[in-house]
């Protein structure tokens, strides 16, 4: 296993910068809000690790490229971002969610109330939940794992022409698996970050879906009619559990950090880490680093204590864990994955007391 170790100045660099203007803007931070940033600069730091390469598959190896600091992210005039008028990030449903009834617009609801809280500030929003129907788009059967599949370019195109006047982006995300062209086996989600417009699936986030038992194969030999969406109906989808919630809030903030011009994260344990593999993304953590933090800082401009406040929160309420407080059921969040995320919150709120006193 390799270890991408840089040295402190590099990563104070790479956070404040060189350039002078944004260096002083960088002494604009409080007192408190500097430790909160910093101390992920130490190596011995307990919250902040440096990246691990366990194979030549990995991100990084398989795709050599600059690293992004803050100053490339801001001196980029291409990136897109939100302004007033044009701020909200909407979510789009295709296709059914869950397979309880009462459970999908519930888990989606929490990765709504989720993104909300990681883009402190900006109003997130879902869309009327739409069938594969209604998006009109090609869809197939995989001839080698034989599942369903939509056309990934058919959907984009789709919710280009869906986005609201006063939309910073739109992200679709559906439980049914997801191919580029036909020559391909499968895609985990497309975008076009300059049209602020994305589609990601989570069907391969079923702990199952590599399995010969996975519910979502159909039987060989099975001919679909073009235009004819009822074999959606009632279309197997993964169940909603704690692992799966985890994994498409990692995935939704990821795609939508990449909207905002947030490239691979290069510097340390970040959730902006690129991943060629579940077990690489499962490996990331649910937050930023130091860097990509103060890049999404730059444009949304929240009290850093505050947002970390409002994860912590989310993680707390109506969670099916974290003491007798809370109430266990079918309502109950499942945030049992969540844990290391929120022990880690919980020694990072231990500044927001002072912050908040100031
Ligand atoms: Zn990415
Ligand atoms: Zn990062």
């Amino acid at each position: 296993m390799q270890v991408i170790q840089h040295s402190v100045e590099r990563l104070r660099t790479a956070l404040v910068s060189n350039r002078p203007d944004l260096a002083e803007r960088y002494t604009k931070f409080s007192r408190e809000e500097r430790r909160l940033l910093e101390e992920g600069l130490q190596p011995d730091s307990p919250l902040f690790f440096a990246i691990t390469l366990h194979s030549d598959s990995d991100w990084i190896t398989s795709h050599p490229e600059a690293p992004q600091d803050f100053q490339s992210f801001y001196s980029n005039p291409y990136r897109s971002t939100p302004i007033k008028g044009r701020n909200t990030v909407y979510i789009q449903t295709i296709g059914s969610f869950g397979d309880t009834e009462g459970v999908e617009g519930q888990y989606v609801e929490w990765l709504r109330e989720y993104c909300e809280a990681f883009y402190f500030g900006l109003p997130v929003k879902l869309l009327d939940p739409l069938m594969v129907a209604d998006t009109g788009c090609t869809f197939r059967i995989n001839s080698i794992s034989h599942n369903l599949q939509i056309h990934a370019g058919d959907l984009l195109h789709f919710l280009k022409k869906r986005k609201p006047k006063d939309a910073f982006c739109i992200v679709g995300i559906t439980m049914i698996d997801l191919y580029p062209k036909d020559s391909w086996n499968f895609v985990f989600g497309q975008a076009s970050l300059t049209e602020g417009v994305g589609v990601f699936s989570f069907a391969r986030y079923d702990d199952n879906f590599y399995s010969r038992s996975y519910k979502g194969r159909l039987q060989k030999g099975k001919v679909l009619k073009p235009n004819d969406y009822s074999v959606f109906t009632g279309y197997y989808t993964p169940p909603i559990t704690s692992t799966l919630l985890l994994r498409s809030c990692k995935t939704l903030t990821h795609e939508i950090g990449h909207i905002f011009g947030i490239k691979h994260c290069q510097w340390l344990q970040c959730v902006m880490q690129g991943s060629n593999h579940l077990e690489e993304s499962d490996r990331r953590p649910l937050d930023l680093c130091p860097i990509c933090l103060r890049k999404l800082h730059s444009v949304l401009g929240f009290r850093i204590a505050e947002r970390y406040k409002a994860l912590l929160q989310w993680m707390e309420l109506d969670a099916a864990q974290h003491g007798a407080a809370v109430p266990m059921g079918d309502s109950a969040k499942p945030t049992q994955a969540f844990q290391s995320s929120w022990q880690w919150l919980q020694s990072k709120s231990h500044g927001t007391v002072q912050e908040s006193g100031r």
